[in-house]
């Protein structure tokens, strides 16, 4: 037993929350080890909105702490991740009969002046008959309000940060499954699995964080064997993907007849995303998938607004993910709590737990400073909180310096032509450098897998970013798939096949 080294901390989930918590925590100073039982990301942080946000609708329940913290958020992610979080502007319509036009003028109001807004632009009113963000829409639309958000690729920020926590020294293991945790006084001894090859082993630590999202409360009974828990209430969201309904680049916020509401986003380029529905789920999170309910009222309700009504046959794509909110007794799905809420049990000689319930990827960076207050309080502190100027991997540009850093990739690499250029800085900012190496040519990138996926992406995939299977990379690390044929995808299976059994060590 004494020969297995002790961690100060081990994290359960990777997350956004767990792998955010895992790199705040080992950039002050405490070791860690984070076990992720499938791929990064895989769970509830691939599957959300993607906006950076203060949540306009959650001012109708009062709200106020959480949408103040997240409205902060916006500037300093952008900042820290400028080519995966980016300024979006959405156009929210006025509808008679819904909302009045004084609430909506209200809360944005308050969405320009309580979250410390400095480079994004305020709030203003729209003409739709001379907007060009009128013409995709139903010519009854005469009015809107435009108002400032942010955009994220929810996948690759929890890539990033796991990869920082790497390169801190944190030890990040996917693929790993936590089947108990057990307190031996003081410290405690977690049993881990190699979901691949199914070889168990133990790791040690003082304390433990249980991130792991909508299985938060199976972890506490399965593996921690507590009873009768319940804090989380499980609640889906479903999305449609579909051949892109308009040019501009700002996003539509609609209003729906039974008070939720929706977005239509533009996305990956050539698409449109709609989303999102919210509904309880009594599954399995690992199944959870759009059901035809879902499709139908997606498409209807983006149907009030559009000229063009969208169809079933339109759908190119759906995911569907399931959001772990915290339990606060709320009648309807919708009402239920965004926020945050952190539970810890033990110490004076009983290992600590910690456990996250609820949040929103637009706060996970204050989550983890929260979980860090916590952990300090039990572990002593080390170190101060650091994460807020703190670029993530690539992200050493300036904010607004997007189009002048794909020029810089250009002019080290003329061969790219310019839509590879920005997909590349698009996901890897100033790590495409590292991702490129030596190369001068196409050719030099290795096999074209598809819709320009080169090879020297897979691998560096693969060595840097726990990439294990074509899913993860077409569906996670980046979004090619939505231009892969089944054919193609197969192929890049087989190669990954032959790869990722040098990953897991390579990727540390
Ligand atoms: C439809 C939808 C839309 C959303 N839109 C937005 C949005 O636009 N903006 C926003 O800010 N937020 C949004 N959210 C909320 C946000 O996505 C979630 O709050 C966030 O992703 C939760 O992250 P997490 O790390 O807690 O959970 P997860 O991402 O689910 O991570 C938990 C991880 O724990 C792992 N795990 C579980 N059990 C074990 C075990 N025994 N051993 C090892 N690993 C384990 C899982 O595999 C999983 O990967 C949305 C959520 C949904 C569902």
């Amino acid at each position: 037993m004494d020969a297995i080294p002790i961690h100060d901390i081990f994290v359960i989930g990777g997350g956004i929350n767990g792998c955010g918590i895992a790199r705040d925590a080992v950039g002050r100073g405490f070791s860690v080890y984070l076990a992720e039982m499938n791929d990064l990301a895989s769970g509830t942080s691939s599957g959300s909105t993607k906006l950076i946000h203060g949540g306009l609708r959650y001012l109708e329940f009062y709200e106020f702490r959480l949408v103040r913290e997240a409205l902060m958020e916006r500037e300093v992610l952008w900042k820290n991740a400028p080519h995966i979080i980016w300024p979006m502007r959405f156009v929210l319509p006025y509808a008679k009969g819904l909302r009045p036009a004084w609430l909506i003028r209200l809360g944005l109001f308050l969405y320009d002046h309580i979250g410390g807004r400095k480079l994004l632009p305020a709030t203003k009113t729209l003409d739709m008959a001379s907007d060009p963000a009128g013409k995709p829409l139903k010519p009854l639309f005469r009015k809107a309000f435009e108002y400032s958000d942010g955009w994220v690729n929810d996948a690759r920020l929890v890539a990033l940060n796991a990869r920082d926590a790497a390169d801190r020294g944190a030890v990040i293991r996917t693929r790993t499954k936590v089947v108990s945790a057990r307190r031996d006084g003081s410290t405690w001894t977690i049993k881990v699995q190699n979901v691949l090859t199914g070889e168990t082993e133990e790791v040690r630590a003082r304390l433990l964080v249980n991130a792991a999202g909508p299985w938060v409360d199976h972890v506490l009974s399965a593996a921690v064997g507590q009873n009768e828990v319940h804090n989380v209430r499980l609640v889906q969201g479903s999305h449609i993907v579909v051949a892109k309904k308009f040019d501009d680049p700002r996003a539509y916020f609609f209003q729906n007849k039974d008070g939720r509401i929706i977005f239509a986003i533009p996305y990956e380029e050539e698409f449109t995303l709609i989303g999102t529905t919210d509904r309880d789920y009594p599954g399995d999170p690992h199944d959870v998938k759009i059901s035809d309910t879902e499709i139908d009222y997606l498409c209807a309700a983006a149907s009030e607004y559009f000229a063009q009504p969208v169809k079933r046959s339109d759908i190119v794509w759906t995911y569907s993910a399931v959001r772990p909110l915290y339990d606060d007794g709320a009648s309807k799905a919708q009402e239920a709590t965004r926020d945050y809420v952190l539970k810890a049990d033990g110490g004076e000689g009983v290992a600590p737990l910690v456990n996250a319930f609820g949040g929103k990827i637009t706060t996970f960076r204050r989550l983890a400073e929260s979980m860090l207050e916590k952990i300090e309080g039990f572990l002593g502190k080390r170190g101060k909180p650091w994460t807020h100027d703190a670029p993530l991997p690539g992200g050493d540009f300036p904010a607004t310096g997007f189009d002048a850093q794909v020029a810089r990739l250009k002019s080290a690499y003329p061969f790219l032509d310019q839509r590879l250029a920005r997909r590349l800085t698009r996901l890897y900012g100033t790590r495409a450098q590292k991702l490129l190496g030596l190369a001068k040519s196409n050719a030099d990138l290795g096999r074209n897998f598809g819709a320009d996926l080169f090879e020297a992406e897979v691998r560096y995939l693969v060595d840097n970013e726990w990439a294990v299977t074509a899913e993860d990379v077409l569906w996670r690390r980046t979004k090619r798939g939505l231009h892969f044929s089944r054919e193609q995808a197969a192929a890049l299976e087989e190669f990954m096949r032959g790869l990722s059994n040098r990953h897991v060590a390579a990727a540390e």
